[in-house]
Formats: C-alpha cells, sequence, structure tokens
C-alpha cells in the first residue's frame, strides 16, 4: 500500500518515496500577519491538515513546520494605515491566525519559525548567494540574477521569453539588471522596521524567509513543500532558484498545491467587495461542517462555497451525528452477544464495513481524495443505519460485535479527516456523567423553561428504568425522540440534546 501524491513540478502522480523510510518532511507556507485569514487561506491549511493527518494515520512519522511572515510590506502598509507599529500589528494578527486555526481544529506545526527571528540565517544565505554568484548587490538591495539559474521556471512551467512582470515601479527597475530578478534583500525605508546586514540597514525579502526556514529545519532537501495554487509563481518558483543555488541540489522533492476557493461561483477579491473571514463564519457554524464542506471538494479542485452547500454540509453532519447518537443508544441498550454464531446477514454487514474501511484508503492513497473518502463514510452511516433499525425488529445473536465494528470504522476514519463528530456535544448531561446545575432564582425554584420541562420527564423516565418499567421508560423516549430530542443513555444516567434544525 503506498500513497501517490500529484506532484506539481513534475506534472502527475507519483508514488510518494519519502527522504527517509517512513518519515515525512513537510512545510506549509504560513501567513503574512495584516489581517485576519479568510476562507481561501482557510481552505489552503485545512487540507494539508488533512493530508498531514493522514500521513500520520497511515502510520508515518511527520515533522510539520509551518512558518510566520511578520515582517512585509503589507504588514508595514496595514500599521502605517492603522497608526500601530509593524511588530504590534504583527503580533496582533499572530495571535488571531493561531486562534483561528485552534477553532478550525487544525493542529499546531511542530515548528512555527517567525522570519524576524531568522534574519541572521537568511543573510547567510544571501551572501552565500553573492559569493557562488547568483546574486549581486545594488544600492542597498540584493537581487536574484534569475539568467545565473538556467532552470527558473521548472515549477510553474512558464516560458520567461513571453513572462509579464507585474507592475514594477521605475526605480526598482533601474537598480535591477532584468525585470525578472527579484529582491533578497531590501535597503530600509525611513521609520521601516531594518536589521544590519553586510548590505546596510534593511530587511529580507518574502520569498528568502521560506527557503531559509524551511531548509533549516528540515534540511537541504525535504519531502513536501506545500501552499495554495496562487503561489506557484512566483514564490515557489523563487523559492526554489535561491535554495537550489544556494545548496547545488535539489530543494523539494513533491511540491503539493492546493486548489482555489471561490464565493458564489466568483472569485473572491476586495474588488467584489465579497471576501469571507473565516472568523466571521465559524461564528454561524460548525466547525466540522466547514471541514466537510471543504473535504467533499478534491484538495486541488476549484471550490465553490455558497450558504447553500454550507446548508447541505450541515444536514450531512447531522445525519453523520444522529446515526452515531443512534448507535451508541443502541449499543447501550442491547443485551450481550450469545454463543451462537454470526448470522449471514451479520457476517454480509461486517464485510461490507471492511470493504468500505478500504475504499477510504484507497482514495486517500490516491491522491488524498477526501471526496471518494467521505463518500465511503456515509456508505457506513447508511450501513449502519439499517442495522440499527433491523436489530430493533429481528433476532441478531452478535449485535453488539456488529455494531461495535461499525462504530470503531466511523470514529476511525471521520477522525483520520480531523472531524470531531465522535463526541458528540450534548445540550445537557446528568447522571454521574456531568453535573449540570439547575436554572433557577435566588430563591432556589426552578424557573419555566423547555429544557427544564425536558428535565423533569427524564428524571421520571429514569425512575422507571430505575424500577426496571422500560415500556414506559422507551414510550418517553420515543415521544421525545418524534420531536426532535435525542436521548443516550450512558451507565449510571442519560445524557440529551436538541436536534439542530438545518436546511435553508
Ligand atoms: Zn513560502
Amino acid at each position: 500500500m503506498s500513497i501517490v501524491i500529484y506532484n506539481t513540478i513534475k506534472r502527475k502522480k507519483e508514488i510518494f518515496q519519502p527522504r527517509e523510510e517512513g518519515k515525512v518532511a513537510m512545510y506549509v507556507c504560513g501567513p503574512t500577519v495584516y489581517n485576519f485569514i479568510h476562507l481561501g487561506n482557510a481552505r489552503t491549511f485545512l487540507n494539508f491538515d488533512v493530508i498531514r493527518r493522514y500521513f500520520i494515520y497511515s502510520g508515518y512519522d511527520v515533522l510539520f513546520v509551518q512558518n510566520i511572515t511578520d515582517i512585509d510590506d503589507k504588514i508595514i502598509n496595514r500599521a502605517k494605515e492603522e497608526g500601530k507599529d509593524p511588530f504590534e500589528i504583527a503580533s496582533e494578527y499572530t495571535k488571531a491566525f493561531h486562534e483561528d486555526m485552534r477553532a478550525l481544529g487544525i493542529l499546531p506545526p511542530d515548528i512555527a519559525p517567525k522570519a524576524t527571528e531568522h534574519v541572521n540565517d537568511m543573510i547567510d544565505v544571501v551572501s552565500t548567494l553573492i559569493r557562488k554568484g547568483f546574486a549581486y548587490v545594488s544600492d542597498g538591495d540584493v537581487y536574484f540574477n534569475v539568467a545565473k539559474f538556467p532552470e527558473y521556471g521548472k515549477l510553474s512551467g512558464r516560458d520567461l521569453e513571453e513572462q509579464q512582470v507585474t507592475v514594477q515601479s521605475d526605480d526598482e527597475l533601474r537598480k535591477k539588471k532584468a525585470p525578472l530578478d527579484f529582491a533578497l534583500w531590501k535597503a530600509a525605508k525611513p521609520g521601516e522596521p531594518s536589521w544590519s546586514s553586510p548590505w546596510g540597514k534593511g530587511r529580507p525579502g518574502w520569498h528568502i524567509e521560506c527557503s531559509t526556514m524551511s531548509m533549516k529545519y528540515l534540511g537541504e532537501e525535504f519531502d513536501i513543500h506545500g501552499g495554495g495554487l496562487d503561489l506557484v509563481f512566483p514564490h515557489h518558483e523563487n523559492e526554489i532558484a535561491q535554495a537550489e543555488a544556494y545548496s547545488g541540489r535539489r530543494f523539494v522533492r513533491y511540491w503539493m498545491h492546493s486548489g482555489m476557493l471561490n464565493i458564489d461561483q466568483e472569485k473572491m477579491s476586495k474588488s467584489l467587495g465579497n471576501i469571507r473571514l473565516l472568523r466571521e463564519v465559524l461564528e454561524e457554524h460548525d466547525t466540522d461542517t466547514i471541514r466537510l464542506l471543504m473535504l467533499q471538494t478534491h484538495y486541488r479542485s476549484p471550490l465553490s462555497f455558497s450558504d447553500d452547500s454550507l446548508h447541505e454540509a450541515a444536514a450531512g453532519l447531522e445525519r453523520l451525528k444522529t446515526c452515531l447518537f443512534n448507535l451508541r443508544d443502541a449499543i447501550t441498550r442491547i443485551g450481550d452477544d450469545t454463543a451462537e454464531e454470526l448470522s449471514s446477514y451479520e457476517a454480509d454487514v461486517i464485510k461490507r464495513v471492511d470493504g468500505l474501511k478500504k475504499q477510504f484508503r484507497e482514495a486517500m492513497d490516491d491522491d488524498f481524495n477526501t471526496a471518494l473518502a467521505v463518500g465511503s463514510i456515509f456508505g457506513l452511516v447508511k450501513e449502519t443505519n439499517a442495522f440499527v433499525s433491523r436489530i430493533l425488529k429481528s433476532r441478531s445473536p452478535k449485535a453488539k460485535t456488529v455494531m461495535g465494528s461499525c462504530l470503531n470504522a466511523i470514529e476511525e476514519l471521520t477522525g483520520a479527516l480531523g472531524l470531531n463528530v465522535a463526541a458528540l456535544s450534548p445540550i445537557s448531561e446528568r447522571g454521574n456523567i456531568v453535573e449540570v446545575g439547575m436554572r433557577g432564582d435566588s430563591s432556589g425554584r426552578q424557573a419555566l423553561s423547555v429544557e427544564s420541562l425536558i428535565e423533569i420527564l427524564l428524571e421520571v423516565r429514569q425512575a422507571a428504568r430505575e424500577r426496571g418499567q422500560y415500556e414506559i421508560a422507551d414510550i418517553v423516549r420515543d415521544k421525545l425522540s418524534a420531536i426532535g430530542v435525542r436521548v443516550e443513555d450512558l451507565p449510571g444516567g442519560y445524557r440529551w440534546r436538541m436536534e439542530k434544525i438545518t436546511g435553508g
């Protein structure tokens, strides 16, 4: 069993062969911290979170590095706009970035280097590039001489003759030998943060940060370098030129790029005014809803984000949660397995569950096809629901075993994708699990609310159960279920939650 990856630089899928058996050294370009991240950024980070999780699930030891770009033109401009210090802006939005990542359930990087803490490392790399003849100093700036690196363009496949360079100032063009040359070091302008260097006071260019920090923590040649598709040119192209000119060897074995995100079929842009921040969407929607929505599109394909797609994902998630809830409930209520053999129906269910798990792995092994993998999880949901409703009607000697294997499969596969549905979050828990404080005024009198009435009903039901009056207990549970209140029995207690109303 091996994992196949689409390698941008080869323009094809390849079998993943890590530098070191059983280990993955991985770098994903982090944020420039001058604003809250939007959904497009969130998608990139989520995609690489899932890729990382799947390597871990597959038994790899993953070392994951993601930088923080905390010095850049964008940060300086933002600071000017707000009349603040650039470092203040950077630290504010670094904190916000960590909050957003946590809220989205993204595993934190093993190493998260900040650019401003690695300026000396960058100066060393730039000095070596000058010494080797790949870079030149011009008026306090240092530029990479693209003409000296004949392989320039190999990642993006761009024809450099036809290459339109983005608009540049006359001053920039005057300092450069050729328009494609890019800055490794920028001379400080008055009032800007700066560091001392052999070329005078200044600060590093954006591209050199990633080359320097990735090589520092992962070695000169590492396994996977990832980022959004918009980083292929010029950022990653420039990273390759710098790193390979510096080390004289291949920089990265597999280049991976995550597709773009559109809002209602349109590109997200300032000019269209349709930028959606992750934290705004998270205010109204569950983390797992957003994760499920994003997983339903392959990481390299464009994703169309809309309120309809959010509602669909929310409905899918509810289906998954309800299935798990009913399954756990059935497991606590069903008697132990009998000494009889598995029935042929039970054996078939177990076989189909194993088949779906295999299908999940095949999908993920094929360049992380999460869309198909999610399909396998919903296959399990269907299988589980059918089995649970069947055991209510007909005899099933090994029902506990079969349901246990359904539960393990769903928990394992959702966990591999970072979905947190395994942990249901009931509104209220009673019994010896969690004691919930009763609402009431200062006199201790219970305030009248739907919740308090449900609690009273459930206390009566609990009393019935304790006296062995299970028929009465079941009537209460079923009637509550009919109005959207799900009750789950736990050893020594119970918990309940209200179904969310979904759909738009
Ligand atoms: Zn980068």
